[in-house]
């Protein structure tokens, strides 16, 4: 593992990231806000926040800090880590590991892939890791993947409440995810595609800011163990397997761009949230609700751009 100094180059961590956030404000201008969740629309475009946690235990958070999201799609990341933690030997029977180049919401391969989505980070296959977390109900998986969530944020301050205003709001519109779930059921991919869904709404619901989030991925970034505690969260063998989903289809359609311009494993959502991981280093968070066409935040794409260029972080080049 790299020395924290060594990553840094002699350029200091908050200088970087200073400079990131005035690029990701004017970034923010030509973008707009998710409406299909209509209360996705209520948040001011022109926010931005940037948090970055490293393995040494530095914390740099600019920016609209205080502001607080949901996780969105980010939420894949943690719910597909919950239940890997647990060893469940169905999962990749029903979920397969290919990039789709296809939107987040697509339903097309269903029907050519007997309903067998390609991947656990579009909705489709989001909603079938949702379906895996361990609990009777609904409310228990939700319990199930908070205290994940409350565990892999070390301090136990931070609480990934459900908005219950932006779960609503998906529910009473959620009609594709609904499809996509009962599509699904027909293949027997699902066995109660109401439960499933709800639970997938709930944990896209979940609220955090910048440095929570930046904090809770940690472990990503160190082979499944949070550095900071030495919780061991996932065994490196799972750890590797979320970091690589991430690098290949964390993004959508946009994850090949991503890949070239920016070069890390990453998870976005379309509250404007998106989850960086470096591994063997740090993690870094952004937040800018106001996204590109392919639904990711401009903010957070400009931002984590110009960190990894300045820095040599893209995991495809020697440093
Ligand atoms: N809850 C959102 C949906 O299902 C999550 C999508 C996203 O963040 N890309 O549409």
């Amino acid at each position: 593992m790299h020395t924290q100094s060594a990553v840094l180059g002699g350029n200091r961590l908050v200088d970087v990231v200073t400079e990131a956030l005035e690029l990701g404000r004017t970034a923010a201008r030509g973008g707009r806000c998710a409406t299909y969740i209509p209360e996705l629309a209520n948040a001011d475009p022109a926010s931005v926040a940037i948090a970055v946690s490293t393995l040494a235990g530095e914390e740099v958070a600019l920016g609209d800090t205080a502001v607080r999201f949901t996780l969105q799609s980010v939420s894949k990341v943690f719910a597909l880590a919950c239940v890997l933690q647990r060893g469940d030997p169905h999962l990749w029977e029903r979920v397969q590991m290919e990039p789709s180049g296809d939107a987040f919401h697509s339903i097309v391969r269903l029907e050519e892939e007997q309903g067998r989505p390609r991947n656990p980070f579009i909705n489709a296959g989001a909603i079938v890791v949702s379906a895996h977390l361990s609990g009777s109900d609904g409310k228990a998986r939700i319990e199930a993947l908070r205290q994940f969530l409350r565990r892999a944020s070390g301090s136990g301050v931070a609480r990934f409440d459900v908005d219950e205003a932006v779960y609503r709001s998906e529910c009473v519109t959620g009609f594709r995810n609904r499809a996509l779930a009962n599509y699904m059921k027909h293949f027997g991919v699902l066995e109660d595609p109401d439960v499933a869904v709800d639970v997938y709404f709930r944990q896209c619901a979940m609220l955090v800011d910048v440095a929570e989030l930046a904090r809770t991925g940690l472990f990503l970034a160190n082979a499944g163990e949070d550095p900071i505690t030495r919780n061991r969260l996932l065994t490196p063998r799972d750890n590797r397997t979320i970091v690589a989903l991430m690098a290949t289809c964390g993004l959508y359609d946009e994850v090949g761009r991503f890949a070239v311009r920016v070069g890390i494993p990453a998870k976005s959502g379309v509250s404007g949230g998106v989850l960086g991981v470096i591994p063997g280093h740090m993690t870094v968070a952004c937040y800018g609700p106001a996204l590109g066409p392919a639904g990711n935040s401009l903010a957070a794409m400009t931002m984590l751009e110009f960190i990894m260029n300045r820095l040599s972080l893209s995991v495809f080049e020697p440093r």
